[in-house]
């Protein structure tokens, strides 16, 4: 496993095409082979020295199948890159500065950085437990659109942050909803907060009243945000972040800009296996194919 975190680093442990392969291969088949077709354990060598060919049906199998590696139509030594970058940069890379540092066209960095996000949208395996303090918070839009909870042009996020030792912010998680109702909140509280040890903390919202029947939860006057410093300090991080790179940002994939924030956010503490962790999911991700004019 590589576990540098600088790119002088990272450029040291991968030259070529081949050291990208071998690392994939490592990470494909460390645990053992398995025959995707049959299932069969026993391998020989495939068609090139990054391929398996099962010894019962003959199926050949490269390492970039069946991964988001595959088919790129970017060289692997770029996309390990721009995904060092993606991951490792405490404020991720925009399309445009990945296209610029890459050389590649504004199309394939687009298409790149959609993959990435998809992979870095959360599995949904480790729910916030402890303390978790929710709101709900708007972007994108004009700032004079905002009236309570009106949402007018801007798009309704509903955000969970953990608190754990000392009053510090552990985890966090957040999604675009249709609106501030129960019937919104209820997919993202039972995805992403554990509902046997957490102690849910609110404003005092009527949207959350009916998800005590399966949460718990403590009400409290928000006062401005004043109540929830910690989780205010979250959503002001994030906001300006998407502000930097709110002319890439169409609000129809706002959730995928979520999910890469929170995926370094929840990884800021483990930043030599951050890198490893994206690929980890990309060799499990089947490749998504996405419209590049769907912006
Ligand atoms: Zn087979």
């Amino acid at each position: 496993m590589f576990n540098g975190i600088s790119i002088q680093q990272f450029n040291k442990f991968f030259k070529t095409e081949d050291d990208c392969k071998q690392y994939l291969f490592d990470q494909k088949w460390t645990d053992g082979y398995k025959c995707r077709r049959c299932g069969f354990t026993k391998s020989h060598k495939g068609k090139t020295s990054f391929h398996l060919r099962c010894q019962a049906c003959h199926y050949d199998e490269s390492v970039t199948a069946n991964t988001v590696f595959h088919k790129l139509k970017i060289p692997l030594l770029k996309a390990f890159g721009m995904s060092f970058r993606i991951a490792v940069k405490k404020k991720g890379m925009s399309t445009t500065e990945l296209a610029r540092e890459f050389s590649i066209n504004q199309k394939s960095s687009w298409l790149f950085k959609r993959k990435a996000q998809e992979s870095m949208k959360s599995s949904g395996n480790y729910p916030l437990d402890g303390k978790v303090e929710v709101d709900e918070l708007l972007i994108g839009g004009s700032e004079k659109d905002k009236r309570g909870r009106n949402k007018g042009e801007k798009k309704l996020v509903v955000i969970a942050v953990e608190k754990v030792k000392d009053n510090k912010i552990g985890r966090a998680y957040a999604q675009v909803i249709e609106q501030a109702s129960a019937e919104c909140f209820k997919p993202f509280f039972e995805e992403h907060i554990d509902s046997d040890n957490a102690k849910v903390v609110t404003d005092g919202w009527r949207g959350y009243w009916p998800l005590e029947s399966e949460f718990e939860i403590r009400q409290k006057p928000s006062r401005g945000g004043k109540s929830f410093p910690g989780l205010h300090a979250v959503i002001m991080n994030l906001k300006g972040w998407l502000r930097g790179i709110h002319h890439h940002c169409s609000a129809r994939f706002i959730n995928g800009y979520l999910d890469e924030f929170f995926f370094r956010f929840n990884r800021r503490n483990f930043l030599p296996s951050i890198w490893h962790k994206l690929i980890e999911r990309f060799m499990t991700n089947q490749p998504y194919s996405y419209k590049a004019n769907a912006t």
